[in-house]
């Protein structure tokens, strides 16, 4: 495993997080905990969960995870969240964090999912900000951490802002960097640590190996490995947290970042401008566009959209609709433009636009 200095919290954190949002089966507690255990064995020091996850599962089942931990000389970082700007509701979210993980204290802890400066500002306003800070005091957080969906430069602010902010955790991956780039080269020049979520485009890029296969080199066995390797040779990300669902997917990240030489400058450059110039906007199916009042399944249209996107055969846009998610364009018409979607969507898509689009298939 490879280890990567963390901001200025004098720690260093395995290159592969283990994302705990899509457990495979939070219904069967033991393979879970199977699954963490194998990970803390491959040498991943950073376990990220939160409240809600798979059906507010997730956090238990870490607890019951770290509190039967094969030992090892390793450090283990814990990460989780609250999103609640109001500081009692704060407090409360901590406070059950700590009793579902069975910790004294959390290493990171997130003000969770700030969607715009707004949004950010009522974190400061409501006084989460603040809880969170006295919290740290207390010593039941380590390090205060921010998680968000804003654009680069949004979150560049925020981080010149608050001095206090020690990681920042951000969508982050070869599709939609340009989104955040300015957040994450921020990020480095204020020595904050970066945790990448959501590196594989929630499954795009392993779904659809054909059109990334060019960011692979010449010893990338595939697309996946490739795109981890993307996100580690950034020296700005601190850790790719990845949402494993077998034991396999560990061996194949780990096997990523070790014994891996990082690319250089000049060849992530190269692979960038192609990207940028090939993919960009693609729905990362992370789901914050939702609910949407008309009760459009929002993310699986846009998942559609991107084999349009990737100019995926009629055929394969045919089983999209019928086989993988059972919808029809006209579903899509149901849209009556309120934007909702829009004003919370992390990547920014025109979504109403989109949709209208998908209405106009023929299948
Ligand atoms: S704009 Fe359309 S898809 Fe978006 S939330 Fe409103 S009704 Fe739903
Ligand atoms: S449309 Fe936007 S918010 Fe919704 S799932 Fe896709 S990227 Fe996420």
């Amino acid at each position: 495993m490879r280890y990567t200095p963390c901001g200025t919290t004098g720690k260093e954190i395995s290159a592969i997080g283990f994302g705990g949002m899509r457990l495979p089966t939070p219904q069967d507690q033991q393979a879970s905990i199977a699954l963490l255990h194998a990970a803390r064995r491959a040498g991943i020091t950073y376990f990220d969960t939160a409240p809600f996850y798979c059906d507010d599962q997730s956090e238990a089942i870490f607890g019951e995870a770290l509190r039967t931990m094969p030992p090892s000389t390793l450090p283990l970082y814990t990460s989780s969240k609250s999103q609640d700007a109001n500081g009692d509701d704060f407090r409360r979210g901590l406070e059950r964090s700590l009793s579902r993980l069975g910790v004294e204290r959390i290493t990171f802890f997130h003000i969770w999912c700030v969607l715009d400066p707004a949004d950010w500002q009522r974190r400061v306003d409501g006084g989460a900000l603040a809880t969170a800070l006295r919290a740290k005091e207390e010593g039941l957080i380590e390090h205060v951490a921010v998680s968000t969906h804003m654009r680069g430069p949004e979150i560049a602010h925020l981080l010149a802002d608050h001095p206090e902010i020690e990681l920042v955790t951000l969508g982050y991956c070869a599709i939609n960097f340009p989104y955040r780039r300015e957040g994450v080269a921020a990020a480095a020049r204020l020595h904050k640590g970066v945790v990448a979520m959501n590196p594989l485009a929630g499954g795009v890029i392993p779904q659809h190996p054909g059109p990334f296969d060019f960011i692979r080199s010449a010893d990338d066995p595939d697309v996946v490995t490739a795109a981890l390797r993307f996100l580690v040779s950034d020296p700005a990300i601190t850790t790719a947290l990845v949402g494993f669902s077998s034991l396999a997917h560990i061996d194949a990240a780990v096997r990523a970042v070790e014994h891996f030489t990082p690319h250089p400058p000049e060849h992530l450059n190269t692979l960038r401008a192609r990207i940028e110039q090939d993919f960009n906007e693609m729905c990362t199916g992370c789901g914050y566009c939702l609910p949407c009042p008309q009760g459009i399944p929002i993310p699986q249209y846009m998942d559609i959209h991107n084999l349009l996107q990737l100019n995926a055969a009629p055929d394969a846009i045919a089983a999209r609709f019928n086989l993988h998610w059972n919808l029809q364009p006209e579903g899509a018409a149901r849209c009556v433009e309120c934007g909702l979607c829009e004003s919370r969507c992390t990547q920014h898509l025109p979504i109403i636009d989109r949709l209208k689009k998908i209405t106009a298939i023929r299948l």
